[in-house]
């Protein structure tokens, strides 16, 4: 894990628990940051790009299922659901919504520490997650974080990079400008979504798809924008 502390990060409002979590994670070596609602959560996620979560399910905004659907479809980062109910029906949802493991309240230290030590062993050995695009019309390396158009290299900002990232990860699915927003910008507060359909403008320009009928990063008027899988491929 290298010299730096391994960076958690706890979405949970309840302030004993999270007090409480903070100190024993503290203690283990973690360098923990606690968001106390849903939308912080969120944010916290952009800013500290942590190795773990711990999720809460019971949050006063955004609930945890959707912070987690969220931080899926950014990132496989794993994440641990903390719920006060120890429910078959919670955990199912849990795990087919990608949460990595379950830990009903009240949970004892050892219990947790378990837990991720389980979560962070498995993490060591999982495979890679997918690192490039190609359906014959673009490739996007994602490690490198280059993208190639007709066999030329196209320079795109940061924010273009993310932009076209996340259309070409979720291919064939509508994305609102709000999701855009998440997915692309570092700090999402205050952004106006009209701001998004310039930078899609200019996306499509960069890669020559601006004057093309057939741009494959399609506006669907009303909802949002989504990269249109190519049926040639
Ligand atoms: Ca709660």
């Amino acid at each position: 894990m290298g010299s730096e502390d391994p960076k958690v990060l706890i979405v949970e409002d309840d302030a004993d628990i999270g007090q409480l979590l903070t100190s024993m994670l503290g203690r283990e070596g973690y360098s923990v940051t606690l968001a106390t609602t849903g939308r912080d959560g969120i944010r916290a996620f952009h800013e500290s790009r942590p190795q773990l979560v711990i999720l809460d399910v019971g949050l006063p905004d955004l609930d945890g299922w959707q912070v987690l659907e969220r931080i899926r479809d950014m990132s496989d980062t794993p994440i641990l659901v903390l719920t006060a109910r120890s429910s078959e029906r919670d955990k199912v949802r849990g795990l087919n919504a990608g949460a990595d493991d379950y830990l009903t309240k009240p949970f004892s230290r050892i219990e947790l520490l378990a837990r991720l030590q389980a979560i962070r062993r498995r993490q060591t050995t999982a495979t890679p997650t997918r690192t490039t695009f190609d359906d014959g019309r673009i490739r996007v390396d994602f490690t490198r974080q280059e993208v190639v158009v007709d066999n030329e290299l196209v320079v795109l900002t940061p924010i273009e990079f993310r932009l076209l990232s996340a259309l070409v990860r979720h291919v064939g699915q509508i994305l609102s400008a709000d999701q855009l927003v998440e997915f692309a910008w570092q700090d999402p507060t205050g952004l106006a979504p009209a701001r998004v359909k310039y930078a899609v403008l200019r996306l499509r320009r960069k890669l020559s798809w601006d004057f093309s009928e057939d741009s494959p990063i399609e506006t669907v008027r009303g909802f949002g924008y989504r990269y249109v899988p190519n049926v040639r491929s």
